[in-house]
């Protein structure tokens, strides 16, 4: 039984003010496996006040410092791929190939931003002014269960990298995976007070993060609801925002398409992270010309997808997160259903044999329009929905028919039909017959996806204000 006591602050492991323990479960097996002790809105105070002692000073800093600290960062968290992977197996569920991406990736995003300041540049000539990028103060960093780690490490690296000190308030779901990134950073012994972690609930911890004046800017990964309320409660103290929300993404498989080279595709698009991913492709739109051959080769295709164990090398799904999780994803595909949608497989219940854990099976629906529900809404879990358009310009008016626009994937033979479809989506990124990720470019949303981009010199523009400097020449 995992017993977390502690929260950090200014350098040290504390014990929170905060007095409530909340129980960690495996998502597998529904047992509690541990539980983590809460912090408070004066946790967060307190916090917020180390990071603003801190802020002076590490503002300052050079380039030179900053990587110094970084690489000693890098060097810790990379030491404990192997516990974050244990952690992430045990708290999360995530299958092993996937577990493992999640356990390399704390590592490689701090790598990622280390490269991205080496080479920034915090100062221009711009005619007669000197413009210069300064960092906006004490960021607040908030993030959700489905990568707790890779986004603390990706957030406090660029805030680090651009010169502010921050506050986190991670998912109180994944406490685990912090006591680990925590002990990490400790580790590398960085400055006392610029970086933070309360453990805590959103609607404490969190909000007094959006509420307090002395935080400059949030960077926020979660839902679309939370995103807004940051939005409207960090207007008060003109809070900088950054938000990562989600997305209900489409898959667009052009009339060319050779159905069964896409089809691994279009599976690993929408099933990515057991479906609770905010990139996954949920909305599967094809030519009505042709939805009974691919309705016959997803149904094969999926038939081998199993949901289980994710210890096992067998599974390609792991358990929902959460019972409420679990519940909210049953609770769609009976929607489905009552909308008139058609189970091309998977459906409600635990799939066959499975008596505990909060798995569900592989489901995806067809003969659906893109006004029902599970065609508009975010369920986050493995459900896909196939969507029959006529021409490619009701392919693509469909693709933009959504209120997300966080990443879309275009499947084709003809290379420049799927540019010029991927050219209309209205999606912060757009994939052609590949799911490859490029780290160096922006990543985020249009519309309720987002607003801002993380990664490469976009991520570190976010954490910083350019400041025109004019000087008289007499
Ligand atoms: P969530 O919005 O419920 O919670 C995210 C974080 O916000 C948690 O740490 C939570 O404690 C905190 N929070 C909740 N209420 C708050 C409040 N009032 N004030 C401040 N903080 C508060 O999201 P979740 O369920 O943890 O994660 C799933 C969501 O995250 C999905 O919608 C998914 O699409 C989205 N997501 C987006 C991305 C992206 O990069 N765009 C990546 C992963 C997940």
């Amino acid at each position: 039984m995992h017993r977390i006591k502690h929260s950090y602050i200014n350098g040290e492991f504390v014990t929170p003010h905060g007095q409530e323990w909340f129980d960690l479960h495996n998502p597998s097996t529904e047992e509690v496996i541990g539980q983590v002790r809460l912090g408070d809105a004066e946790d967060a105070r307190r916090a917020i006040a180390a990071a603003q002692a801190a802020f002076p000073a590490w503002s300052r800093s050079t380039r030179e410092e900053r990587i110094a600290a970084l690489q000693r960062m890098h060097r810790a968290v990379a030491a404990r791929e192997d516990a974050l992977m244990e952690a992430i197996l045990t708290e999360y569920g995530a299958p092993l190939v996937r577990g493992r991406w999640m356990a390399t990736y704390p590592a490689d995003v701090i790598a990622q931003a280390i490269d991205t300041l080496e080479s920034f540049a915090f100062e221009e000539q711009v005619g007669s002014a000197r413009v210069i990028q300064s960092p906006v103060g004490v960021a607040g960093l908030i993030t959700p269960w489905n990568s707790n780690a890779g986004f603390i490490c990706n957030k406090l690296a660029t805030a680090l990298a651009a010169g502010c000190t921050a506050v986190i308030k991670p998912s109180e779901m994944s406490a685990m995976q912090t006591q680990i990134v925590a002990s990490a950073l400790h580790e590398a012994g960085l400055p006392p007070g610029i970086f933070n972690i309360v453990n805590g609930r959103g609607e404490v911890v969190g909000e007094e993060i959006a509420r307090n004046p002395g935080v400059a800017k949030i960077s926020f990964t979660g839902s679309s609801a939370v995103g807004q309320h940051l939005v409207a409660t960090g207007a008060a103290t003109m809070k900088r925002v950054t938000l990562e929300l989600g997305g209900k993404s489409p898959t667009v498989v052009l009339a060319d398409a050779d159905f069964p080279a896409i089809m691994p595709l279009v599976l690993q698009a929408g099933f990515v992270n057991s479906g609770q991913a905010c990139i996954a492709g949920t909305r599967i739109l094809v030519p009505r010309s042709r939805l009974t051959e691919f309705e016959q080769i997803a149904k094969e295709a999926v038939s081998h997808f199993r949901s289980g164990d994710p210890r096992s090398a067998d599974t390609d799904i792991g358990p929902m997160v959460s019972r409420k999780q679990w519940e909210r994803v049953q609770d769609y595909i009976r929607i489905g259903q009552q909308e008139g949608a058609t189970l091309l497989a998977g459906g409600e219940g635990l799939p066959d044999g499975m008596r505990a854990g909060w798995f569900v099976k592989p489901t995806i629906f067809t003969h659906a329009n893109n006004q029902v529900r599970i065609a508009r809404e975010e369920i986050f879990g493995p459900v896909l929905t196939i969507i029959p358009y006529e021409d490619e310009a009701d392919a693509i008016a469909i693709a933009n028919d959504t209120r997300y626009g966080l990443s879309a994937l275009v499947l084709g033979k003809n290379p420049e039909s799927c540019e010029r479809v991927a050219l209309q989506i209205d999606s912060g990124r757009v994939l052609v017959n590949t799911l490859a990720h490029e780290p160096r470019a922006p990543f985020g949303g249009f519309k309720h996806s987002g607003l801002g981009r993380e990664m490469g010199r976009w991520g570190m523009c976010a954490y910083l204000e350019p400041k025109t400097l004019l000087t008289s020449r007499n």
